[in-house]
């Protein structure tokens, strides 16, 4: 074990941090967590509050009694705080100096300089928050799009922990009519039928895989789903990425860069961010640089969740929908540009209608997008508890496959049954895990190392 892994694991010892994100900004806030953070708080205040969660005007100073701000000072006591521990916050005036001068201050006064996620580390140690709930924390302070900010707040919420403790609980009422089973095997057919044990197997892998499905919406919501614009030269493609980035108006991120190949932004829709990706035009061309376009695109192409073949008449629409069609998979929308020069109706032989100059058929588009998406591989659920991380995934995954072996174990027999109940012992044991295996280091490691100091 490294040191400083050592001191993240000491409690006896009091944290401060700068909660709030450095540079100019209004007001900030320092935080301070551990047994002596009232007397050390304390000695750097004019006025200390009589009552927690309380707000008092305090002045602040520093060892040799300079003025450092003036403050507004909120105390918690244990264990009613976020962390569980005696907290102060001190909100301060913002900038560059004056929060870090009242940080050096506390310092002084024999607080340690917090590490990265150590106040929502000590959450979990002191049993405020389980696993799930504080990598939702991370989540949540991460987020760049509505629907991640929602998830986030479900897990936070209990909702993602709620759902993988039941599935512990179906797993150890299992456990017992195995156990049961075992207690009485001379007994014909046993007190148990075995089909119930199988019945009972069933439906918790049934849960289990339902749980696992969640983790395609949950890569949808973390990383947008990808939207593919493709179609011939000039049918209007970029002019329609650009109308559709300023109908959305939130964009999450602009990815200038490559116009040769592709360009790509993030935009916010309530149901999921959208990567929408204009890519070069799709005929053949002899132009290697042009062909080296033609080629990302269909790379691009091969991995969307939808594709939107863009034509500006017939004939291009259907070049549009015979190019895509060979090159994936996803669902296709036939998108009829430039409808402002043509006399057709805005929707016309199955193609949606939308204009770039007057912005006709944008918001039905952003809406097909988003009920295509819903429609295809299982509704999006964000308003449900999903699997957002690689960890949550694989600890499903390994549960799962557990309860599979010992289903196979079990009808195949042969296998003594203490033996087969192997599988699901470990099964229980990796979801206690992710939910709250406080004792597995490497596991709160893994959680907390992408947090910011001070939260
Ligand atoms: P791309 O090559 O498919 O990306 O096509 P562009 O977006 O560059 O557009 C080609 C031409 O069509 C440009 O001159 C645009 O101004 C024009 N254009 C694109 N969309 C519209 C539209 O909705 N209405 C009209 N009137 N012109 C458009």
């Amino acid at each position: 074990m490294t040191a400083p892994l050592r001191s993240v694991l000491d409690l006896s010892e009091t944290i401060v941090a700068q909660a709030t994100a450095p540079g100019r900004g209004a007001l900030a806030i320092v935080r301070v967590s551990g047994p002596a953070a009232h007397t050390i708080a304390r000695a750097v205040l004019s006025r200390w509050p009589d009552e927690p969660r309380t707000a008092v005007r305090a002045n602040v100073r520093d060892a040799a009694g300079v003025e450092l701000d003036q403050a507004v000072v909120v105390r918690y006591d244990a264990p009613a705080s976020f962390t569980g521990e005696h907290a102060v916050e001190i909100v301060t005036h913002g900038g560059a100096l004056v929060p870090t001068t009242v940080l050096a201050a506390l310092i002084a006064q024999g607080a340690r300089q917090a590490q990265p996620g150590e106040f929502t580390r000590r959450a979990v140690l002191n049993g405020k928050l389980d696993i799930l709930q504080a990598e939702a924390t991370g989540d949540l302070v991460a987020a760049t799009s509505r629907a991640a900010q929602r998830v986030a707040l479900h897990q936070l919420d209990g909702g993602l922990s709620r759902r993988v403790l039941a599935l512990r609980d179906d797993l150890l009422a299992l456990e017992a009519l195995i156990a049961y089973d075992i207690d009485f095997p001379e007994e014909d057919d046993g007190p148990i039928p075995p089909a119930r044990i199988l019945a009972a197997a069933d439906a918790v892998i049934g849960a289990l895989e339902a749980l696992q499905a969640t983790a395609r919406s949950g890569e949808l919501v973390r990383d947008g789903a990808l939207v593919v614009l493709a179609g011939a030269p000039n049918v209007g493609k970029s002019s329609l990425f650009n109308a559709l980035l300023g109908q959305a108006r939130a964009i999450v991120t602009d990815i200038p860069g490559t116009t040769r190949d592709a360009i790509e932004a993030v935009i916010d829709t309530p149901a999921v961010p959208l990567r929408l990706v204009d890519t070069a035009g799709l005929r053949a061309t002899d132009d290697p640089v042009e062909r080296l376009g033609v080629e990302v695109s269909t790379s691009y192409l091969a991995r969307a969740a939808v594709v939107l073949a863009c034509g500006d008449d017939q004939q291009t629409l259907a070049l549009a929908r015979d190019a895509v069609a060979g090159h994936s998979s996803a669902p296709m929308l036939l998108v009829r540009t430039k409808i402002d020069l043509s006399a057709q109706p805005a929707a016309h032989n199955g193609a949606i209608g939308v204009s770039a100059e007057t912005g006709e058929g944008l918001g039905p588009l952003l809406e097909e997008i988003g009920r295509v998406l819903g429609a295809s591989g299982g509704a999006l659920e964000v308003d449900a508890p999903l699997l957002t991380h690689a960890r949550q995934r694989y600890a499903v995954e390994r549960a799962l496959a557990e309860a599979r072996a010992f289903r196979e174990a079990w009808r195949e027999g042969g296998i003594p049954a203490p033996v087969a109940a192997v599988h699901v012992r470990s099964a229980v044991s990796v979801l206690e895990d992710l939910v709250g295996a406080i004792e597995i280091e490497d596991v709160l490691d893994e959680v907390f190392r992408r947090f910011c100091v001070g939260k």
